[in-house]
């Protein structure tokens, strides 16, 4: 009996044909006698000769092979001598199938990055490095896997046979439960059924493992089985991952439009500076704020403006938040479609529509005869809107889902960093396995990934958006940064962005104050903040649900959300020139923000009075 099948060269040890008889008698049994050796498996094969797959002398007597082992190894010993290759073969397919169950997570992922609508949150087109790393990787496994138990078929010995065995059943349960917990990471929502039938099969994996132990292979014929029908999966799979190379992107969806040109800049018009601060909670920045945060910047910015007290956020998510602000619309849904595709589903009913189909802020802006740029995250701003503005820089938040950070990640090292980052990922999930802990060590590695992306893309988006603030040629300035988004990127007691030190959201929003600072310093500096406009407002607030058990989740956060999700965000007007304070306490959607900016550029709005009177009139219309 074998992990995979019948030994080719049988050790000297290895005792004769269970049933004694010569050459041409069991060449006379058909094909596929191992599997009917197999089949045949239990009470009724007890009656095989019992030394069939003896373990040699030296071998202790504890370890006499059992019944059933016997009589499958001496079933795979009537193939021999006629069916080497085959017999090569398939123990060829059940080690590759092995070595691709040891990646199976790095399939799921390749496979989740096969639809074109996640083109939209990539950067570039679909680099195959990830592809070609899991490649390599499996076949490493597989050749190991394969050589390995090729040894021990030469020096078999019952133990060694036993323990190919188990290694193998323990191969297909870990990759099972791998998965399991994978799906359950990756998805929104629990699913039982899969769950159920997953841990049924991991079940009979396990007793699988238990009666190897014992001697009794029934299930692992079974488990060998499965395995090579999943090789039959190989053909197909190949064909799904390679077939965008010949029906590839257009490298042009992934290129940004181009700029309008730039028109004459007159007089001290106002300008109005739009800063979307991703995730910015009302609760947490003033009416919640922990006693040893400081904002000082915030609270000297808002001391000095208009500002909404329940100003609610129109969605939960980025991808439905930005286009309905931008907008001044509010959409329920959206839809990724391509590179540069978005389709939103108005809220109230309606057919969806084209994102780029939509009126927006920008366009009005231009049709004041003013310059409009952007600085934006998470969506590829410049690929869908770039040609109604006069400067765009967009940094598509590419780490959204955990199998495109892979991606990007094999695409940034190459291949050669990339097959051992495959094994060590592989050697944590396994490990994961062994660990109770909500937040598994390869979530930990991810997460620390992207902590450091978007920390990166903070300074690029940041520095940017400074260089845009103080153009005076640019009348509006859309920035829309990546904090105090989740993770913690920011070290607040050190004020530094050292990310060991950076603990949770509040680190965060001690950033975002820092950067309202620098922002205002640098406008001061040009001369331009008392001719300036300063809009602040948030996509949504914290999202518990989002983040807990996480990377900067802590036992604090189970305190200050247990009484549920806040949907308020702030919506803060600085004008210009001006220093009144003004409170508005009626409940406002933030989706007037669009106007509210147009309002001041165009001069409708430049007194606090006139802006409550805004925004009073625009509660009670909606
Ligand atoms: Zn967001």
């Amino acid at each position: 009996m074998a992990l995979f099948t019948t030994p080719t060269r049988l050790n000297p040890a290895d005792p004769p044909p269970p049933n004694g008889r010569g050459e041409a008698a069991r060449h006379s049994e058909a094909s596929g006698a191992e599997s009917r050796g197999a089949e045949s498996l239990g009470a009724e094969s007890s009656g095989a000769a019992p030394s069939a797959a003896a373990p040699p002398a030296a071998e202790p007597s504890a370890t006499k092979a059992s019944p059933a082992e016997s009589a499958a190894a001496g079933s795979h010993a009537a193939t021999f001598g006629r069916s080497a290759l085959r017999h090569h073969l398939t123990n060829l397919l059940i080690a590759l199938s092995a070595g691709c169950l040891c990646f199976i997570r790095r399939w799921y992922d390749l496979e989740r990055l096969e639809p074109r609508a996640l083109g939209y949150l990539r950067a570039v087109p679909p680099d195959r490095t990830l592809l070609l790393a899991t490649v390599v990787a499996a076949l490493i496994v597989t050749a190991i896997f394969w050589l390995a138990w090729t040894w021990v078929e030469r020096h078999p010995t019952l133990f060694r046979r036993r323990l190919g065995h188990a290694i193998f059943l323990l191969v297909m349960l870990s990759a099972l439960e791998s998965v399991r917990r994978y799906w359950n990471s990756e998805s929104s929502r629990f699913d039982t059924g899969s769950n159920l039938a997953l841990a049924v099969l991991e079940g009979l994996l396990a007793c699988g493992f238990v009666m190897v132990c014992f001697g009794r292979p029934r299930i692992l014929f079974a488990a060998r089985r499965v395995a090579l029908m999943l090789t039959l999966l190989l053909p197909a799979l190949a064909f799904d991952f390679t077939s965008d190379l010949f029906n590839p992107d257009e490298p042009e969806q992934f290129a940004n439009r181009a700029s309008l040109p730039m028109l004459p800049v007159s007089g001290d018009a106002p300008r109005v500076i739009w800063l979307v601060f991703d995730e910015l909670d009302e609760r947490f920045a003033f009416d919640e704020r922990p006693a040893d945060l400081d904002l000082p910047e915030l609270d000297r910015l808002r001391s000095e403006s208009v500002a909404a007290r329940h100003a609610l956020e129109i969605s939960s998510w980025t991808a439905v938040a930005l286009p309905s602000l931008i907008s001044g619309r509010v959409f329920e849904s959206a839809r990724m479609v391509d590179a540069r595709t978005l389709k939103l589903k108005p809220a109230g009913g309606g057919a969806e529509v084209d994102w780029r189909s939509q009126p927006n802020v920008f366009q009005n802006t231009r049709q004041m005869g003013r310059n409009a740029s952007l600085v934006g995250w998470h969506h590829p701003y410049c690929r869908v809107l770039g040609d109604e503005l006069v400067r765009c820089f967009a940094l598509p938040s590419s780490h959204s889902t955990t199998a495109l950070e892979h991606e990007i990640r094999a695409g940034h090292t190459g291949l050669v960093k990339a097959v051992p980052d495959l094994f060590r990922r592989a050697g944590l999930n396994l490990l994961d396995l062994f660990r109770t802990s909500e937040h598994s060590l390869s979530a930990q590695v991810n997460e620390a990934a992207v902590q450091r992306e978007q920390q990166q893309q903070y300074f690029a988006l940041r520095d940017r958006t400074y260089l845009d603030a103080t153009d005076p040629s640019l009348g509006l300035v859309f920035a829309h940064l990546p904090t105090p988004h989740m993770f913690p990127i920011y070290n607040r007691r050190e004020r530094n962005f050292d990310l060991r030190g950076a603990r949770d959201y509040f680190d965060n929003l001690a950033l975002m104050d820092r950067t309202v600072g620098e922002l205002r310093a640098a406008l001061e500096t040009a001369g331009l903040w008392d001719r300036t406009a300063i809009l602040v407002t948030a996509d949504h607030g914290f999202r518990p649900d989002n983040w807990r058990g996480r990377t900067g989740w802590t036992a604090e956060f189970d305190r200050l959300t247990a009484g549920g999700t806040s949907l308020t965000v702030p919506l803060i007007l600085k004008l210009p020139g001006r220093r009144e304070h003004a409170s508005f306490d009626t409940p406002i959607s933030n989706v007037v923000a669009s106007g509210l900016a147009l309002a001041v550029l165009c001069g409708d709005v430049s007194t606090a009075g006139q802006a409550t009177a805004w925004l009073e009139h625009h509660a009670q219309a909606r």
